[in-house]
């Protein structure tokens, strides 16, 4: 005779995990328990390797991936997976880069996941905009240069009349900008935040693959920073930084992307 909990398994529970930026030592001591816990893992392409190196051989993978904003799955059939998993019984890390409540869909997903009333718990990740910055040399924050910091997105279409963000306000706040998904439509920000008032010699940054083998950085007024980095072949994953702050680099930078990173144990 079959049990009544084979026939119907206990609710799972799905973590929502922030994978950190990619050096692998970035991530958490929970997001690491939880990989080495979980029945079920679903990721999309910005975690590394080694990082998926942690989960339990025998876990289940689910790759959901997007890349540059473009889409693998649609959103509602990764829900759909996360509430089917979670059904089944399983353990589901649904693991993300950076941190999932910072442009990563995880507010959807926690949605669906209330929707359906699965448990769900939320890991934090280190954001992309606080490691690059970091990695780069670079504090957010500074008692002489900037007391804000802003989080924007730049994937949205800056010409589209109805778009949410109106960069020429933000040209006007003396905050530290960290423009995630930004390089595509570069030109057209840093032309509209000067518009706004931003002065066209403010120092900015662009950080690509922050925390990898691959980081590579480049400094420039903001007036320059969108040619000079298309020129020199910056492309996704990067962040910018625009702000006083962002001339620290100079003086600050101190990460080795030759140096070996990674968790051995
Ligand atoms: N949830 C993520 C952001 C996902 S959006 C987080 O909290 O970091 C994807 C964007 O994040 C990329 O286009 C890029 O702007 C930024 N990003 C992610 N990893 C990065 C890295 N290692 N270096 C620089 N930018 C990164």
């Amino acid at each position: 005779m079959s049990s009544s909990f084979e026939i119907f398994p206990t609710t799972g529970t799905v973590y929502l995990v922030g994978a950190g930026p990619g050096d692998p030592e970035l991530l958490t001591l929970k997001a690491r328990r939880l990989l080495g816990e979980a029945d079920a893992i679903v990721h999309d392409y910005l975690v590394a390797p080694e990082i998926l190196a942690l989960a339990r051989p025998d876990a289940e993978r689910f790759f959901v991936g997007k890349k540059g904003g473009g889409f693998c799955c649609p959103q509602t059939q990764i829900d759909e997976t996360l509430v089917r998993l979670a059904r089944e019984g399983k353990t589901v890390v649904r693991l993300k880069g950076g941190d999932p409540f910072v442009f990563g869909r995880g507010g959807e997903e926690a949605e669906a996941l209330a929707d359906a009333a699965i448990p769900f718990e939320i890991v934090p990740g280190v954001t992309a905009a606080l490691a690059a910055a970091a990695y780069a040399g670079i504090p957010l924050t500074h008692r002489a240069h900037s007391s804000a910091v802003v989080f924007l997105t730049g994937h949205e279409d800056p010409n589209k009349p109805d778009a949410a963000i109106r960069w020429e306000d933000y040209g006007r706040l003396g905050a530290t900008l960290c423009i995630y998904m930004g390089m595509k439509n570069l030109e057209t920000i840093t032309r509209r935040l000067q518009v706004g008032g931003l002065a066209s010699d403010t120092p900015a940054a662009v950080i690509q693959s922050a925390t990898t083998g691959g980081h590579r950085q480049l400094l420039a007024p903001v007036g320059e920073i969108a040619q000079r980095s298309e020129h020199a072949g910056f492309g996704a994953p990067a962040i910018v930084v625009i702000g006083e702050v962002a001339a620290l680099a100079d003086k600050l930078a101190w990460f080795d992307a030759a140096r070996p990173a990674g968790i051995t144990a």
